[in-house]
């Protein structure tokens, strides 16, 4: 194998590419993982540091140990999470949502200096400063050109695993319709309305914060988010985001007016991170993880896949196990010899039907869906009435209102909520009428019957390539029952 000849390059040195290429390098391929940042700069990201089950193996499967990286102090501070704090304030609504797992807020530079130190360990080849600008294909994806300190590079390849984060520029790179596929290729294109723009800073306050042991959320004039994520009662991750098919928010200048507000933040300065302050900006994915997300000689994973929450944006759990999924079908294709759309199938099968988290996200987004279609002032007032273990099933993925008790306690726990919403005066502040209120609410019931329909959808994804079509075809019916069951203008159409 020549200096440049890799059976797999991974690109990017974020979460999903370290999963991808410990895994494919664990399991003894040539691997190399390409980084535009400095080694010192590495898994320096935009996030906002939460991270859930760290210890959970199912959800950082693969060589990485996270147990080694949950053990240390200065990645996983003592601080634990136990739940999710809603805060409108303006109208006076604080929403709690207990925690069954355990949740914790990390420093995300340690985090991810480890993550590239055990991807080194398993024998991954690093190459840092390293901008890949140009992707070679020829029938497959054959590897990928760059600037490497200055100076041209070819990387040739096996597979090249796409692991630059939302928006990877890749993808503007291959020209998937001229790979050879049996029918047209697969692989989905996200569009830009997918994504989502997102800002944190990390703020020291003098004094410990309330709510050290919370996540906190409040909602923002346009669909999104402002939080405040301990990572100790002292250092708080403080950001918003907001999705990208609305108008666009200045986020700088919105983060300051809201801090300013607050005397936890008084006296409070942004900390100091390499030589400057640490405040930075990314965009997100805001999607179902692609229907697709393999290509002849080419694999997808973490928020190049979409594998992000769709209502919340947390991704680390997502990048990690498609992550480790990419590696894994890099690894079984190249013993096969098939590195193929239908060779690569396996990382589509595993993450929608044997590990299943894809399946789920992908079915929760239409709670982004349904979100996206009502006004803000209407969000907030049903946000105020739903009940806790509603709210907590929606920004999570799993069900707690399904038997015929759960749903008749929330069933009450929704009039009681509006007579004492009602009484305070929240919707007249709000301007929502009575009426909107009712067809908000019906909306609710019916994406909880879409999220059930899409799950069965997902649930049987393809296991094979041959049968893509007609599932898809299928999957794209619900889409047009659910945007009709909704009243959807086309225009509104997410897919
Ligand atoms: C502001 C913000 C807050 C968030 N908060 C949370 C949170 O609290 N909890 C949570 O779970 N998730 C959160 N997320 C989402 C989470 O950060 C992402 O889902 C996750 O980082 C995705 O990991 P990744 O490895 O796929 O991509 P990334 O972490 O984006 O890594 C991609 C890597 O690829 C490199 N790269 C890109 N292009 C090139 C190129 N051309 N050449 C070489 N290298 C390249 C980048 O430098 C980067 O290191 C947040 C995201 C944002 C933006």
């Amino acid at each position: 194998m020549g200096d440049n000849q890799h059976d797999v390059v991974v690109v990017g040195g974020g979460i999903a590419g370290c999963f991808a290429a410990a895994t494919a390098a664990a399991a003894g391929l040539g691997v190399v993982q390409l980084e535009r940042k400095s080694r010192e700069r590495g898994g320096f990201i935009a996030c906002g540091d939460a991270i859930k089950s760290p210890r959970n193996p199912s959800d950082y499967p693969g060589p990485i140990d996270m147990d080694a990286i949950a053990d240390d102090e200065s990645v996983l501070v003592d601080n634990n999470i136990d739940r999710i704090e809603f805060w409108d304030e303006q109208l006076d609504v604080r929403k709690v949502l207990p925690y069954e797992t355990s949740s914790n807020v990390v420093d995300r530079y340690e985090f991810g200096q480890r993550l590239l130190e055990q991807a080194a360990d398993c024998g991954v080849e690093q190459h840092y400063d390293t901008v890949v600008n140009e992707v070679l294909q020829n029938g497959r994806v054959t590897g990928v050109k760059a600037i490497r300190q200055g100076e041209p590079v070819t990387y040739e390849c096996d597979v090249v695993v796409d692991a630059a984060g939302a928006q990877s520029i890749l993808q503007d790179m291959v020209d998937f319709e001229r790979l050879d596929t049996p029918g047209d290729s697969t692989f989905e294109m996200p569009h830009y309305t997918h994504f989502g723009s997102a800002y944190r800073e990390i703020i020291e306050t003098e004094e410990p914060v309330s709510y050290h042991d919370a996540i906190v959320g409040k909602p923002l004039e346009e669909l999104g988010y402002i939080w405040y994520f301990p990572r100790t009662p002292t250092q708080i991750n403080v950001g918003l985001g907001f999705q990208m098919n609305k108008e666009p928010i200045p986020l700088v200048d919105r983060l300051r007016r809201d801090v300013a507000d607050r005397a936890e933040f008084r006296g409070a300065d942004v900390a100091e991170k390499f030589d400057g302050k640490n405040k930075l900006g990314s965009s997100i994915a805001l999607r179902r993880p692609l229907d697709s997300m393999v290509a002849p000689g080419y694999l997808a994973a973490g928020g190049a896949a979409g594998t992000t929450h769709p209502i919340t944006g947390k991704g680390i759990r997502g990048a990690a196990y498609s992550g480790y999924s990419a590696g894994r079908a890099a690894v079984q294709a190249i013993e096969d010899g098939d590195v193929s759309e239908d060779g690569l199938w396996e990382h589509n099968r595993w993450l929608y039907r044997e590990h299943g988290e894809a399946a789920k996200l992908a079915s929760w987004d239409a709670y982004n869906v349904a979100a996206s279609s009502i006004d803000v002032s209407v969000l907030r007032a049903v946000t105020a009435l739903l009940p806790e273990a509603e709210l907590r099933e929606i920004v999570g993925t799993a069900r707690e209102v399904d038997s015929l008790s759960s749903k008749a306690l929330v069933a009450t726990g929704v009039l009681k909520n509006f007579v004492s919403e009602y009484r305070r005066g929240t919707f007249d502040r709000l301007g929502v009428s009575t009426g909107e209120l009712y067809d908000a609410v019906r909306g609710v019931r019916t994406t909880r019957r879409y999220v059930s329909e899409y799950e069965r959808q997902y649930d049987a994804y393809p296991a094979d390539r041959a049968a893509f079509d007609a599932w898809r075809s299928d999957r794209d019916r619900i889409d047009r029952e659910f945007y009709d069951a909704l009243e959807l203008a086309p225009s509104e159409h997410k897919y």
